[in-house]
Formats: C-alpha cells, sequence, structure tokens
C-alpha cells in the first residue's frame, strides 16, 4: 500500500502516459529500472527528471514497496544519467518532492536533477525558494 498519503497508484498520471509512450517525452536515458527526460518546464539550465519503470507514487512508496533490485536499479541510474549529462564534476542537486507539503504534483516518483550552473544554497526546489 502506498505509505505518501497521495492514494493508490493512479495509471492515468502523465508519467504513467509517458512511460507507455502515449505522450511524448525528451529522453536523456532508459534502462531496465528507470526512464530520464527533460522536465517541460526547466528549472534550471538542465533540468532531467528520473522515475522508475515501476508503478510507485512517491519517495516514500519506492522505499517501502520496491524490490531491492528496483531501489537498486534505479538510483544506480540516477548516477549514471547525472554523469552523462556531465553534472557530475561541477555538481548538481538532486530532489524528490513527496506528498502535500512537500508540493508533488506528479504522482508517480521521480528524482528532479538540476544543474548546469551554480545553484541557490537553499535546500528547496528553485521553483519554490
Ligand atoms: P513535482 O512537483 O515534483 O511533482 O514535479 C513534477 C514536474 O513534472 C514539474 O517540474 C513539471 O514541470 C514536470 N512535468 C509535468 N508534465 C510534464 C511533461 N509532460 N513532460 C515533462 N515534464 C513534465
Amino acid at each position: 500500500m502506498p505509505v505518501s498519503g497521495l492514494g493508490p497508484y493512479d495509471d492515468a498520471n502523465i508519467f504513467a502516459k509517458i512511460l507507455r509512450g502515449e505522450i511524448p517525452s525528451r529522453l536523456v536515458y532508459e534502462d531496465g529500472w528507470a526512464f530520464a527526460f527533460h522536465d517541460i518546464a526547466p528549472q534550471a539550465p538542465v533540468h532531467v527528471l528520473v522515475i522508475p519503470r515501476g508503478r510507485y507514487v512517491s519517495l516514500a512508496d519506492f522505499s517501502a514497496s520496491a524490490s531491492n533490485e528496483e531501489i537498486v536499479g534505479f538510483f544506480r541510474a540516477v548516477g549514471v544519467v547525472a554523469r552523462e549529462l556531465g553534472l557530475e564534476e561541477p555538481g548538481y542537486r538532486a530532489v524528490a518532492n513527496i506528498g502535500a507539503h512537500g508540493g508533488q504534483e506528479v504522482p508517480h516518483f521521480h528524482v528532479h536533477l538540476f544543474g548546469g550552473e551554480a545553484l541557490s544554497g537553499r535546500m528547496v526546489n528553485p521553483r519554490v525558494g
């Protein structure tokens, strides 16, 4: 059961549609565990979303319910994406918004990768900073 307070997984959410190829996205990376694409409303010069292929509403749900293989596969993919985008050396920010207080809008777990310039020192999503 989801533990995020977002309710059960909704197969009609926009990232589920992207995963199924029903709506387009600007693909950055994909493997058996993860799918990465450019955010449609970038908040930094590089703003990429990395999502698991599995049906998890949030980080809370993913961490509680995903298999060890899914968790390892997903987080290794997050690192690969950042490396392949050239973000690792200058540095970047990884953010997961969870639930209402976290400002999560899309109920499919995703990690935001922000980079391409020195970011605000605040530990928040630049959009709401
Ligand atoms: P969050 O508020 O953490 O749920 O973030 C959702 C993110 O999804 C926002 O940064 C949106 O700009 C982004 N987004 C929404 N629809 C799309 C889409 N069709 N393609 C790419 N990014 C999207």
